[in-house]
C-alpha cells in the first residue's frame, strides 16, 4: 500500500522545525527520536503551549527564590536573645505574627527628599530579627511596654492565589510531563494518542486535489468504467435524484495489495475534482475504547463539511471483520468502530455527496452488515493485471525512464505473470536504478530483466510466480473445466480463462457467468457442474497421466455438491424424495449432529463416491476425445494468459468433436 508520501512529509518538517529549533537552542542537541517520526499536524499546537508553559514555570520559580532572598536579612535567633535585645533597647519595634515575633531596630536619620528643608527625621531600618513564639508567655507583653517598644499584631498570610494555584498546576504538569515521555518512548504517535485521542487523523491526508487521473490507472479497465459512474454522482448529482434515483453511498474495491485500488479510490476524487479523505481501517483501532469510534464521527463531519468529497478506507476489514455472536474473544473497541460507522454510514443523506470507497483483499471476512443496501453494496473487483494491462502498467511507469532502443516492455509483461501493478512500478524504478549503479544513461532490457528476478526472488512468497511446468498444467486444468462446461448440456457458458494467479489460493480460473438468473437447478444441471469441477483435474490426467493437488478445492466442491443432492434434494436412489439432515453445531470445527441412522450415513458415503467416480470416468472419456481441442486451447491460453468467453466459444466451436 502506498503511504501518501510527500503531503505528509512536508506537514511535519514545517511544523517541527519549530519545536527542533527551541530545543536545539535551549538545551543545545538534537531532539530525541521519541519526538520524531509520525507526528501528526496538531503537534504545532501542543508543542508550542507545552514550551510556552515551561517557560513561564520556570520564570515563576526564579520569582519565587528573588522574594525568598529580599527577606534574607532577618536573622533568626532565640526566643531569651530576642527578649534581652529587647531589654537592651536594640529592637525598637515589634511585629507579632501567627507563629514568629518580628523585632526591628532602627536609626533615626535626617529624612531624604521633600523632607529636607523640615529639619524632621525618619525611622531608617537597621536589621530585623525573628524568634519563634513561646506560648503563654505573660511577661512578654509587659516586657514590651516597659521599654517602650512599639509593638502590633498582623495578620496571618494567607497564601496567595498565583502561588496556591501553582501547587495545585505543577504536579498535574508534571505528570503529564512523565505521561507523554513514556508514551512517546512506547512508539512514534503516543503522545499524540495521549493528549489528543479524539482528533481525527484523516485530516492530515485530506488532500484538495489528489492529482491522479483515470488515465494514471493502466489495465483495471472493467473498475475504471465502474467508478466512472462514481466519479458522475459527484459531478451531477441533480441528473439521479430528480428522477428519485438513490445515489449509493459506499463502493467496495476488492483485490489482492498492489493492484491499485488507492490508486483508482485517487483517482476517482481527481477526475470528480473533490477533496480525498484517507484513512486506514488499522488507523481507527487504538487501545482506548471508544477512540476508533469517535474517529469515525470526526471523519464524516468533516467529509459532510467538504462534500462532495470521497472518504477513502483502506484495510477496511481491520475494522469490518465479523463480529463475533458469542461475545466470546470479542474486541469491544472494534466492533464499536464498526457499531459507528454503520451508524455514520446509514445517517447521512446520499445528496450530501459524500461517497465512501472502501479497499480490501479479503471481502469475505467482512461483517454482512457492512455489504447490505445503503452501505457497501457495491463491489468493484479489481484483479491483477493480465498481459495487456501489465504492458500498459509498465509504459505509465517508464514514461519517466530513459529506455534504451533495445528494450522490448511487451517481453518484460510477458515475463512478469502474476505481478500486481505496485510490483511493476518497483521493477521500473529498479531497473532504473540499476542502470545507474552501472553508470549507463539509459535502462537496458538486461537491466528490467534483472530486476523482475530480483524483485520475483524477493517476492516469493508474498506472491505467486508460477515456472513454466506449473503454468503449463494450470493452463490445462483451467482448459479441461472449460471444455468439459462447453460439452456439457445446460452448463452455463464459459466467460473468461485465465491462468493469472488470483487471491491466495486460486492459481488460475474458469469464470462462468449464468445467462439468467438461477433459482433452481435441475438434477441434470447439478450432474453438469459437478462435471465442470472434476474437468480440471481430468484434463491433467489425460494430458500428463497423472494428477496434481491442483484440483484440491475442485473435488471438495464437487463431492460437497454430490452430498447436498442426495442428503437435501432428496435426488439418491435409494433416499429418492428423502432428506437425511445434520444439524449444524453452530460452532466452528464441531460436527453437527445427524438425524438419520449408520447405514445412511454408509450409503452416503458410497453412493457420493460412485458417483463422483462415474461423472469422473465420463469427463475423462470426452476430454480423451477431444485432447486436440485440448491442446489447442491451451496453447492459445499458454501465450495470452486470458481466453474471452467469445474467443474460447469460436475455439471450441471449430475443435470440438461430440
Ligand atoms: P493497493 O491499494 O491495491 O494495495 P496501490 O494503489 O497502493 O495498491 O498501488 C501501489 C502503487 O502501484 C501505485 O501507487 C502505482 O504506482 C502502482 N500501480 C498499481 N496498480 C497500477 C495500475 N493499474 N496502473 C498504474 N500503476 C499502478
Amino acid at each position: 500500500m502506498e503511504k501518501d508520501p510527500q503531503n505528509r512529509e512536508q506537514e511535519f518538517s514545517k511544523h517541527d522545525n519549530d519545536w527542533k529549533d527551541f530545543f536545539k537552542t535551549k538545551f543545545n542537541q538534537e531532539p530525541g527520536v521519541h519526538l520524531g517520526g509520525n507526528e501528526p499536524k496538531n503537534k504545532k499546537k501542543f508543542t508550542f503551549s507545552f514550551w510556552y508553559f515551561f517557560i513561564i514555570l520556570l520564570a515563576f520559580m526564579a520569582m519565587n527564590t528573588f522574594m525568598a532572598t529580599r527577606q534574607a536579612n532577618v536573622q533568626s535567633i532565640d526566643y531569651n536573645q530576642f527578649k534581652s535585645l529587647i531589654s537592651g533597647g536594640t529592637i525598637k519595634r515589634v511585629a507579632i505574627e501567627e507563629e514568629k515575633y518580628l523585632g526591628y531596630t532602627f536609626t533615626r536619620e535626617q529624612a531624604l527628599g521633600q523632607l529636607q528643608d523640615t529639619n524632621r527625621t525618619a525611622d531608617v531600618l537597621v536589621q530585623s530579627f525573628s524568634t519563634y513564639k513561646v506560648a503563654d508567655d505573660p511577661t512578654f507583653i509587659p516586657l514590651l511596654d516597659e521599654h517602650k517598644v512599639e509593638y502590633y499584631a498582623t495578620a496571618p498570610i494567607k497564601p496567595s492565589l498565583l502561588s496556591s494555584l501553582l501547587g495545585y498546576l505543577l504536579p498535574i504538569a508534571f505528570v503529564l510531563l512523565i505521561w507523554r515521555f513514556v508514551f512517546s518512548k512506547m512508539g512514534g504517535q503516543g503522545g499524540q494518542g495521549v493528549l489528543s485521542f479524539t482528533q481525527n487523523k484523516s485530516k492530515i491526508v485530506a488532500e484538495g486535489d489528489t492529482g491522479v487521473r483515470f488515465a494514471d490507472v493502466a489495465g483495471a479497465d472493467e473498475s475504471k468504467y465502474e467508478l466512472e459512474e462514481v466519479v458522475d454522482f459527484l459531478k451531477n448529482p441533480d441528473k439521479y435524484t430528480e428522477i428519485g434515483g438513490k445515489i449509493p453511498k459506499g463502493v467496495l474495491l476488492v483485490g489482492p495489495p498492489g493492484t491499485g485500488k488507492t490508486l483508482l479510490a485517487r483517482a476517482v476524487a481527481g477526475e470528480a475534482g473533490t477533496p480525498f479523505f484517507k484513512m486506514s481501517g488499522a488507523d481507527f483501532v487504538e487501545m482506548f475504547v471508544g477512540v476508533g469510534a469517535a474517529r469515525v464521527r470526526d471523519l464524516f463531519k468533516q467529509a459532510r463539511d467538504n462534500s462532495p468529497c470521497i472518504i477513502f478506507i483502506d484495510e477496511i476489514d481491520a475494522i469490518g471483520r465479523q463480529r463475533s455472536a458469542a461475545g466470546i474473544g470479542g474486541n469491544d473497541e472494534r466492533e464499536q468502530t464498526l457499531n459507528q460507522l454503520l451508524v455514520e454510514m446509514d445517517g447521512f443523506d446520499s445528496r450530501t455527496g459524500v461517497i465512501i470507497l472502501a479497499a480490501t483483499n479479503r471481502p469475505e471476512i467482512l461483517d454482512p452488515a457492512l455489504l447490505r443496501p445503503g452501505r457497501f453494496d457495491r463491489q468493484v473487483l479489481i484483479d491483477k493485471p493480465d498481459l495487456d494491462g501489465r504492458h500498459a502498467i509498465l509504459k505509465i511507469h517508464t514514461k519517466n525512464i530513459k529506455l534504451a532502443d533495445d528494450v522490448d516492455l511487451k517481453k518484460i509483461a510477458q515475463a512478469s505473470a502474476g505481478l500486481a501493478g505496485a510490483d511493476l512500478a518497483n521493477i521500473a524504478n529498479e531497473a532504473a536504478l540499476l542502470a545507474v549503479r552501472q553508470a549507463r544513461k539509459a535502462v537496458t532490457q538486461a537491466d528490467l530483466e534483472e530486476a523482475i528476478e530480483k524483485s520475483v526472488a524477493g517476492l516469493e512468497r508474498k506472491s505467486r510466480v508460477l515456472n513454466e511446468k506449473e503454468r503449463e498444467r494450470v493452463a490445462y486444468h483451467e482448459t479441461g473445466h472449460a471444455l468439459t462446461a462447453y460439452m456439457t448440456e445446460g452448463s452455463e457458458p464459459v466467460s473468461k480463462i485465465s491462468i493469472i494467479p488470483r487471491g491466495l489460493s486460486a492459481l488460475g480460473y474458469t469464470l462462468q457467468y449464468p445467462t439468467e438468473d438461477r433459482f433452481l437447478l435441475s438434477e441434470r444441471e447439478l450432474l453438469g457442474n459437478i462435471d465442470t469441477l472434476l474437468g480440471g483435474r481430468a484434463a491433467e490426467e489425460v494430458v500428463f497421466n497423472e494428477i496434481s493437488t491442483g484440483a484440491g478445492n475442485d473435488i471438495s466442491r464437487a463431492s460437497d455438491l454430490v452430498r447436498r443432492m442426495i442428503q437435501e434434494f432428496g435426488m439418491s436412489e435409494r433416499y429418492r424424495n428423502i432428506t437425511l439432515p445434520t444439524t449444524q453445531s453452530g460452532i466452528a470445527g464441531v460436527a453437527g449432529s445427524r438425524e438419520f441412522s449408520e447405514k445412511a450415513q454408509e450409503y452416503i458415503d458410497t453412493e457420493t463416491a460412485r458417483i463422483v467416480n462415474e461423472r469422473y470416468a465420463i469427463v475423462r472419456q470426452n476430454l480423451e476425445k477431444n485432447k486436440n481441442a485440448l491442446i489447442t486451447i491451451t496453447k492459445q491460453l499458454l501465450e495470452n494468459e486470458v481466453i474471452t468467453g467469445t474467443e474460447f466459444q469460436a475455439l471450441a466451436k471449430s475443435e470440438v468433436i461430440v
